[in-house]
């Protein structure tokens, strides 16, 4: 199958520095896919993954979401950008058929992995927002003067803020478990 062919002569590193994306130290660089300050965007064995925007995939999805084309699309790409001449006969009704269904699975692949990744964040974000308030209360309930004694809500919020900081800790681990499988 084709498919396998060119991903086995095309690493995706080899893939970004084409599209001019170059990993810095930490392996991370900043997404094509949405604008960000600090780079969220890393290698993950061959897949890549953005934990700004969800973006992920293979070097095929790659070329797809950079340059918004079909499969079979940015299978030519590939193939003339990296002059693996692959493709050069002309395909087969099967062959063209397997890629359709390849696409097909692909897409519904990326739907549930983003449905995933929403679930991800609602939940994330809910926490966030507990930190925050959290944080807040112990800035506002923290005793003013030494003689003040500490208040049963001051420590409350206390560990309201350590817990939910844990959470998010434990998420951000959780998730990036995730994508490593993946
Ligand atoms: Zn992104």
């Amino acid at each position: 199958m084709m498919i396998s062919d060119i991903k086995e002569r095309v690493p995706m590193q080899a893939l970004l520095e084409r599209y001019g994306i170059q990993l810095d130290r930490k392996g991370k660089a900043l997404c094509p896919f949405h604008k960000e300050k600090t780079p969220s965007f890393g290698l993950y064995g061959q897949r890549f993954h953005c934990f700004g925007c969800g973006a992920s995939g293979d070097i095929f999805d790659f070329v797809m979401m950079q340059e918004g084309i079909s499969l079979p699309a940015a299978m030519e790409k590939i193939d003339t950008l990296f002059g693996l001449g692959l493709l050069g006969r002309k395909m087969t009704v099967r062959q063209r058929q397997n890629l359709r269904e390849e696409e097909r699975r692909r897409k519904a692949a990326r739907k549930i992995e983003e449905k995933k990744e929403e679930k991800w964040k609602s939940a994330y974000f809910e926490c966030a927002d507990r930190f925050r308030e959290a944080e807040k209360d112990v800035a506002d309930l923290s005793p003013k003067t030494m003689e003040e004694p500490l208040s049963d809500a001051f420590a409350d919020a206390v560990s309201r803020l350590f817990y939910a900081e844990i959470e998010m800790e434990e998420m951000e681990k959780e998730r990036e478990k995730d994508v490593r499988q993946s």
